[in-house]
């Protein structure tokens, strides 16, 4: 369910039109639905509400202050991957508490700032991590609570460049070598050995690898629970998928459900990082059509978005639902979705049918909530696009359009090179 809806065959983002959003902020932006969003922190976490859990959300897919400030209002903490996202979701007022720590480089700042902010937990990914963990916690005085991050080598099914859970990709610690690890951890003064942590991938549109994984986990657990290292959270990592085009991903509450069975009758503390599945159809990239072409076979429509503002089409081949703002009931045909940048890759959809667009006209890239914005470069010299919040029949801009001299920023030509 989300909240962009025709009226009157005019797009609309809950109780406001896209095209008047447009008039007054320009284009490209991002548009995001206050009531989507929350109703799909909602139901996510409403989901685990009769077991213990914490659901932090995965704040790479999208981390926008204004949207972590819903997260935390909502109760929810979040997931991060780095000491930005963890300065972003301390302005954000997210409780640090609440805050689980991932990634493969974790430096000793890093570490450092985090223990210092008292974060809920690390999850470490590899052996000199967590002897780098207890030793900042050692220099910090403080005792690094952490999970090791397990690979079941389960395959999620999904895109190669986002799947996380096997043998082959570079995250966490080999599920057979996991023992040995926890018992060097449990060793060191300055760690809190208390949990598992797994995340296989994202995208997933089947409940079967996540099941699986946790089967492998749950013997993990029993395992290290019998040499007497007290495990009381378990980390499920994110990854349940969306609608992007036909998929039909389990919904949260079977999602829930099959979880929920496998752990039945277990004391763990659940923790749970959903990124996609939060955001990903709560917003929209908008962009206007700058020219239409035809060469030989083929149309382009050339818009004034590109692989800067939503980098997936490039980077996953994804695919995201194209739609017009102003439906006006034209015949179909097939065409490019291009950006203006210099590479062949800066495109939305290749050989799609999609209603014919005209110069001037506004074109809605739909499902462009996750890893949209947070994956935007200036590649090209193009200043990042803004973006806006609707809550009923309000729009707010959340984060203001980039200037020519964001793009300048911090850069300095040194003295001996002189003018022309
Ligand atoms: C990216 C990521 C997530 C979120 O994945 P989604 O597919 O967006 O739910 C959760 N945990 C970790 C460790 C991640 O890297």
């Amino acid at each position: 369910m989300h909240h962009f809806t025709y009226i009157n065959n005019e797009l609309f983002c809950e109780d406001v039109s896209v095209a008047d959003i447009a008039d007054q902020v320009g284009t490209p932006f991002y548009l995001y639905s206050h009531a989507t969003l929350k109703q799909h922190f909602r139901a996510f976490d409403g989901a685990f509400s009769d077991i213990n859990h914490l659901t932090c959300f995965s704040m790479k897919s999208n981390s926008n202050l204004a949207v972590l400030r819903l997260v935390g209002s909502e109760g929810g903490g979040v997931d991060i991957v780095s000491a930005g996202e963890l300065y972003r979701a301390l302005q954000a007022g997210i409780d640090p508490k609440k805050i689980v720590y991932s990634g493969v480089g974790k430096r000793d700042e890093d570490i450092e700032y985090a223990l210092k902010a008292g974060i809920f937990m690390f999850n470490a990914e590899s052996a000199q991590e967590i002897v780098r963990l207890n030793h900042v916690g050692g220099k910090v005085g403080r005792k690094a609570r952490i999970a090791i991050r397990v690979n079941p080598d389960v395959d999620p099914k999904t895109h190669p460049y986002i799947s996380t859970g096997l043998k082959e990709n570079k995250f966490g610690i080999d599920i057979n070598d996991a023992p040995r690890q926890y018992m060097v951890a449990a060793g060191l003064e300055n760690l809190d050995v208390a949990g598992v942590d797994c995340h296989i991938g994202s995208q997933l549109t089947q409940v079967g690898p996540f099941v699986d994984a946790l089967k492998k986990v749950k013997i993990l657990i029993s395992g290290l629970r019998n040499a007497g290292i007290k495990i009381n959270c378990l980390d499920i990592g994110g990854g349940l998928g969306i609608t992007y085009k036909e998929e039909e991903p389990p919904h949260p509450v079977e999602y829930a459900q099959a979880i929920k069975e496998e752990l039945s009758g277990s004391d763990l503390t659940l923790i749970l990082e959903p990124g996609r599945v939060i955001v990903g159809n709560a917003g929209i990239l908008v962009t206007r059509v700058i020219y239409t072409k035809t060469t030989g076979e083929k149309t382009f429509f050339v818009v004034d978005a590109a692989m800067n503002d939503l980098m997936r089409p490039s980077l996953y081949d994804s695919y995201h639902e194209i739609k017009p703002v102003k439906w006006l009931g034209r015949p179909r045909l097939k065409a490019d979705i291009v950006g203006p940048i210099c590479e062949s890759g800066d495109f939305f959809a290749k050989s799609r049918e999609v209603e014919s667009f005209e110069s001037g006209e506004l074109m809605a890239i739909m499902s462009a909530g996750a890893y949209g914005f947070s994956m935007s470069s200036v590649y090209n010299s193009r200043p990042r696009a803004c973006e806006v919040m609707v809550k009923d029949d309000h729009f707010y801009t959340i984060r203001a359009r980039e200037t020519y001299e964001d793009l300048i920023r911090g850069e300095v030509i040194p003295d001996f090179m002189e003018k022309a």
